[in-house]
């Protein structure tokens, strides 16, 4: 059968614009792709799963996967935690066919340009600075001085915007997963909206 090249996809942007909802619904859509599971050393979430989410990982483990050169790309995230993402794990499933979507920082996306230039890379913008900020204090998930810091790197991360293929606004959920599906070269399939939807705009 002739069929091209599963894709590599990047998907950079600020903490709160949007990313994990955005491709949540585009494996919604298109369940084919693989999203890679990070390793961290941030403590996981209310909710969240060892190998679902993230690897949540001591200092320790993280060391040794880097000295194992067993890191595509890894980055110190606002300062903190340190993020990475396993390699293997990414080059069998592209070997095996799947569209692949590596969720990075700004600097992860950068060392992934360098090593695999054939990534398409993607950056997820917000309608607006107030949106973001108004966005990452909706979830709930951080205290006031983590939001801060990622406001902060937000601002760094936004000005980079052009480093990127492409720059999809998400304004509206589902017209951002549309686009993500467009610059991914995935076939178009019919939304089912029978379901409900994952999110929504919720801060209005
Ligand atoms: P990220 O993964 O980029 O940190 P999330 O996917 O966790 O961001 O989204 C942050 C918050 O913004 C969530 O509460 C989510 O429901 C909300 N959100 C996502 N996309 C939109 C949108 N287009 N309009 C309004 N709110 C949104
Ligand atoms: P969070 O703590 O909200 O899950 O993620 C914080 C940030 O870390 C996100 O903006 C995300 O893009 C980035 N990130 C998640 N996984 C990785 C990774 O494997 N490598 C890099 N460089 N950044 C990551």
């Amino acid at each position: 059968m002739n069929r091209p090249p599963a894709r590599l996809a990047v998907v950079a942007g600020p903490s709160g614009v949007g990313k994990g909802t955005v491709i949540r619904e585009l494996r919604d859509r298109h369940p084919e792709v693989w999203l890679s599971v990070s390793a961290t050393t941030r403590r996981p979430r209310p909710g969240e799963r060892d190998g679902e989410h993230y690897h949540f990982v001591d200092d320790a483990t993280f060391d040794s996967l880097v000295a194992q050169g067993d890191m595509l790309e890894w980055a110190q995230v606002f300062g903190l935690d340190r993020y990475g993402t396993v390699r293997h794990a990414v080059l069998d499933r592209l070997a095996a066919g799947h569209p692949v979507i590596l969720e990075l920082d700004l600097e992860g996306a950068r060392q992934v340009r360098r090593a695999m230039p054939e990534a398409v890379q993607v950056f997820i913008a917000p309608p607006s600075f107030e949106d973001l900020a108004r966005r990452l204090e909706g979830r709930g998930t951080e205290d006031e001085t983590v939001r801060e810091r990622r406001l902060a790197t937000a601002r760094v991360e936004l000005a980079a915007r052009e480093e990127f293929d492409h720059v999809i606004v998400n304004d509206d959920v589902d017209r951002a997963v549309s686009e993500l599906a467009e610059v991914m070269g995935l076939a178009s399939r019919r939304m089912d909206h029978s379901r409900p939807a994952t999110a929504g705009r919720r801060e209005g």
